[in-house]
């Protein structure tokens, strides 16, 4: 296998040895002090933004959704880079007001708001995003008990699916948002309860690497939103379109072709801009802003041989990344790009599974993937791990210490 596979496209090696944010992993390692541990490259998260800058609409706002990465350090670095933040719970809701984000560009979605999670959203300001009519009612209720208006956008389920999404979020019978055909009814509600309408927000679904089914998806997304606000008791002023772009994780997938969904987006914000002059065009991203910035690290323990199988036994595993593990959604389980990071080009190879040290065979990083020889004290080293890592990964299973997060 030639030294330039897709694992170690995003970062520089020296002398056999992965760098990252401008250092050798060895030394990174030493710094840190003890492995496991995340470390994230700034330099890669703001060429990332810089690129979209300079690619999508100027106009367009770009929101980062909290969830795929919450480190309050990186958080805060993305505070200056983006135009607001997406918070998904309470605590997401204190990291974004934490890292200084005004309030007015802060959103907040997902079912299942408690009502002290909506009292602190309307105290603070920030936009709910409404999930359902019952959620309408309980932020009216709070708005009214704290003297407060309380600044809304409700969440549609429309009626199309994201074709090729890795995770869908709307069409047909979900959690998420209010079916579009009641939408009407409720606006008509908000209107009566003196609730601050901002617009809408749509997210069709995550981690689609389809550059058409996205720009059909936020075509449709934006004449929905349109229709939805001829009903609307106030100006549609923001309309979020959710993000979806997603980034190759496995074998054979490739990267997004960004431009063509730019091309697309110039397209839906001219026509949203002739119909609706006042509406803010939104996207939230996760994990295409941070997922290919980060690494999880971890060191060789022990080899092992089992009726010839070689086993690389790690000081970490799925309780620290559970997606790498294969268990974080995925239906058949593929390995994510890995490398024995102080062996990068040198050296023998050999065909190897790694795991980890918890006491279920589904805590493995990689199976019979084909890797350089690693003895112990080496670098194992899995790629694409900025987004869904620590924060997706059930860390109390078999009680060992959590894992470090650098931003280097
Ligand atoms: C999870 C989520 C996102 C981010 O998804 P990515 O796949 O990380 O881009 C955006 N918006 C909403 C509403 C979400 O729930």
């Amino acid at each position: 296998m030639s030294p330039a596979h897709t694992e170690q496209r995003q970062f520089p090696v020296l002398e056999d040895c992965l760098q990252l944010g401008g250092i050798t992993l060895t030394r990174l390692a030493e710094r840190v002090g003890r492995t496991p541990f995340y470390a994230y490259e700034r330099e890669h998260i703001q060429s990332r933004i810089a690129l979209l800058r300079s690619t999508l609409p100027p106009e367009l706002q770009l929101h980062y959704a909290i969830k795929a990465n919450p480190m309050p350090a990186l958080v805060q670095m993305m505070g200056s880079l983006v135009d607001g933040f997406d918070v998904a719970s309470g605590g997401e809701l204190k990291t974004a007001l934490d890292a200084g984000m005004p309030p007015s560009h802060i959103s907040f979605a997902g079912p299942g708001k408690t009502s002290s999670e909506l009292r602190c959203a309307i105290a603070a300001g920030v936009l709910l995003h409404l999930e359902s009519e019952e959620e309408m009612a309980r932020a009216a209720r709070i708005g009214e008990q704290m003297g407060l208006t309380p600044r809304v956008a409700v969440r549609v389920n429309p009626e199309f699916e994201l074709k090729y999404a890795g995770m869908k979020m709307a069409g047909g019978a979900r959690q998420f948002g209010v079916d579009a055909e009641r939408v009407p009814a409720m606006l008509r509600k908000l209107g009566a309860l003196g609730l601050d309408f901002q617009g809408f927000h749509l997210f069709c679904g995550a981690q689609n690497l389809s550059s058409r089914a996205i720009c059909e998806a936020q075509r449709l997304c934006v004449e929905l939103g349109l229709r939805l606000a001829a009903h609307a008791p106030a100006p549609l002023r923001v309309l979020n379109i959710g993000g979806g772009f997603g980034v190759p994780y496995f074998p054979g997938e490739r990267a997004l072709d960004l431009p063509a969904v730019a091309d697309g987006l110039h397209e839906t914000m001219l026509g949203l801009t002739a119909e609706s002059p006042q509406t803010r065009l939104v996207l939230e991203l996760g994990r295409y802003l941070v997922a290919e910035s980060g690494v999880y690290v971890c060191r060789v323990l022990e080899r092992k041989v089992s009726h010839g199988q070689v086993f690389v036994i790690t000081d970490g595993g799925m309780h620290h990344h559970l997606a790498a593990s294969g268990n974080f959604g995925q239906v058949i389980r593929k390995n994510y790009p890995v490398a024995i990071g102080n062996r990068m080009q040198a050296g023998p190879r050999e065909i190897a599974t790694v795991v980890g040290p918890l006491c279920t065979p589904l805590d493995t990083l990689a199976d019979s993937m084909e890797l350089a020889r690693a003895e112990p004290g080496d670098f194992v080293v899995v790629f694409q791990s900025g987004a869904y890592g620590l924060t997706a990964s059930p860390t109390a299973f078999l009680s060992h210490p959590l894992p470090l997060e650098v931003l280097v």
